[in-house]
């Protein structure tokens, strides 16, 4: 155990941000680099080690949080970053974008602010990455099986880092023209840099990992020599179907899916453009969705200096504390202020929009919107509240449906979908296309990259045992798995 007096002897104390005019004016990280590694032994040692550490029930890795968070007081970095990567593949990628379903777990929490278990991870991985700790390990001999995995999100790299230490051969397809998914492509750069991932693919290729980017399997490459190159294919094509708002107006230019314009501002990051064909300079900007895809929309608004931006929500706002369905130790739905939040804009909650209005050459000027509110279960306009706001560029983000299903890949191997319309698997993350695995999103529904890593991993051990007959690789979770998170 830590310190055993730790949590009595010291608050909580997170890792500091940028001061807000400073970051808005550039895209890197939000933190201020170095402040957190002083205080983090400090932090680590408020863990108890409790007897039943509710923090790996809350984790969907199940991460050894109270080994590293004593390795961490210790400031043996070295041994916390095995432990680290005993159950991760990724530490650095859910360090810094977990909601921390591990923290809403921790046993601290019930009636003190919980341990800062995601700051104790970033620290740790950091540190081994600085320190030259993190190294290739290529498997020591080949079992001549051969992987094909669709998608390099974190569940297919998870999936292609864990098969390729087994032993197998492994290509990762990508139709993007970099590896990463969400990650690369989403994500911003001002919630993690995306050097981050550059350096865990060097990592991966010296390990013996292959990625051939700018395919798309069902269009460049149909599903059936895919099946004739490989032994086993793992689908991790995550569910990029965006969900629409089909009211009037929405033809109107200056309407986008928020997967449309966040992208093009990742690939100004990479240097492929000066400006982003969609910015939001000097516009009056409107994200439609309260959740994590709008809130990057809406950091991302006002670095492109975007003359006002709005959020709107069409559910009521959630509450600062626990509600009494949500108790410890569940994840429990709160109004979070994000990084983006911090730096401006109006949040608007309850209201729907019901139609657009445009200019005469047909770019959109105006959203129409109206106030809702619960009416026997269902959501209701309130008559009388609807007015309009000045909407120059618009935002959709308001989730994702599924995987891609125009790309043929879904209909080319045969994979069979669940009731809620995302590719069914056993508990092996087997489709019903014997070989053909599936991990992530597209088997799951729109969800975390902890749970994606979590599946990847999961899925590899099916793929492993497929192939071999047994596997001794680590897999956190099963598909029917929802445990007390997200
Ligand atoms: C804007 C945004 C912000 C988010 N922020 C967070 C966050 O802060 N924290 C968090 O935990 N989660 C966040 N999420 C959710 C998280 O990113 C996803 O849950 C996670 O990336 C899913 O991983 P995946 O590997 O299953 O799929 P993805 O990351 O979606 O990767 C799937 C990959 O498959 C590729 N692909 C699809 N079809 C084919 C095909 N036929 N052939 C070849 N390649 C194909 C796609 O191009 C993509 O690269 C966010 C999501 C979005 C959209
Ligand atoms: S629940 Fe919290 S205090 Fe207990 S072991 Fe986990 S991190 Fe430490």
């Amino acid at each position: 155990m830590a310190d055993p007096k730790g949590f009595l002897t010291t608050g909580r104390e997170v890792a500091q941000s940028r001061p807000v005019e400073e970051r808005v004016r550039d895209f890197k990280e939000v933190y201020v680099p170095g402040s957190l590694l002083p205080i983090i032994s400090k932090q680590a040692s408020r863990c108890m080690d409790c007897g039943i550490p509710f923090c790996h029930n809350g984790c969907p890795l199940g991460n050894l949080i109270p080994e590293w968070n004593d390795y961490a007081y210790r400031e043996d970095w070295q041994a916390a970053g095995e432990r680290l990567h005993a159950t991760n593949n990724f530490p650095e990628f859910t360090g810094r974008l977990c909601p921390a379903p591990c923290e809403s777990a921790c046993v601290l929490g019930i009636n003190q602010p919980a341990v800062t278990i995601k700051n104790v991870e970033v620290s740790i991985i950091d540190k081994a990455w600085e320190t030259g700790n993190v190294l290739p390990q290529a498997p020591e001999r080949l079992s001549g099986k051969t992987v094909a995995v669709i998608g390099s999100g974190p569940a297919g790299l998870a999936a292609a880092q864990q098969l390729t230490r087994a032993g197998h051969t492994v290509a990762v397809y990508e139709r993007a023209d970099r590896v990463g998914g969400l990650l690369r492509y989403g994500i911003p750069e001002f919630k993690m840099e995306k050097r981050h991932i550059n350096r865990r693919i060097e990592q991966m290729r010296a390990e013996g990992t292959k990625f051939r980017t700018g395919v798309e399997i069902g269009r460049d490459l149909p599903a059936d020599a895919l099946r004739r190159r490989y032994d086993a294919v793992v689908v991790a094509a995550g569910a990029t179907t965006a969900r629409d708002l089909p009211v009037p107006g929405r033809e109107l230019n200056g309407i986008h899916q928020a997967m449309e314009y966040l992208p093009l501002s990742n690939k100004v990051q990479e240097g492929d453009y000066v400006t982003p064909p969609i910015t939001a300079e000097g516009k009056h900007v409107v994200v439609i969705g309260g959740g994590d895809t709008g809130a990057d929309c809406v950091g991302t608004a006002h670095r492109q200096g975007a003359a006002s931006v709005t959020q709107l929500e069409i559910m009521p706002r959630p509450g600062e504390e626990r509600n009494p369905g949500q108790p410890w130790p569940t994840f429990p739905m709160l109004y979070k202020v994000t990084s983006a939040h911090e730096e401006g804009g109006e949040r608007v909650y309850s209201v729907s929009t019901t139609h657009f209005e445009g200019d005469e050459e047909g770019n959109v000027q105006w959203l129409h919107l109206a106030e809702v509110e619960f009416k026997d279960g269902k959501l209701e306009q309130k008559p009388g509240t609807e007015r309009k706001i000045p909407a120059q560029l618009v935002t959709l983000a308001m989730g994702f449906t599924g995987t891609d299903q125009e790309n043929g890949l879904v209909s080319q191997f045969g994979l069979e979908l669940d009731a809620r319309g995302n590719i069914a698997r056993d508990d092996h993350y087997e489709t019903n296309v014997p070989g053909v695995f599936v991990a992530g999103d597209a088997g799951r529904g729109q969800s975390l990259i902890v749970w994606a890593i979590a599946e990847g991993r999961s899925a590899a051990r099916g793929v492993d045992r497929f192939l071999t007959g047994a596997s001794s690789l680590h897999a956190p979770i099963r598909p029917t798995d929802r445990s007390l998170t997200v």
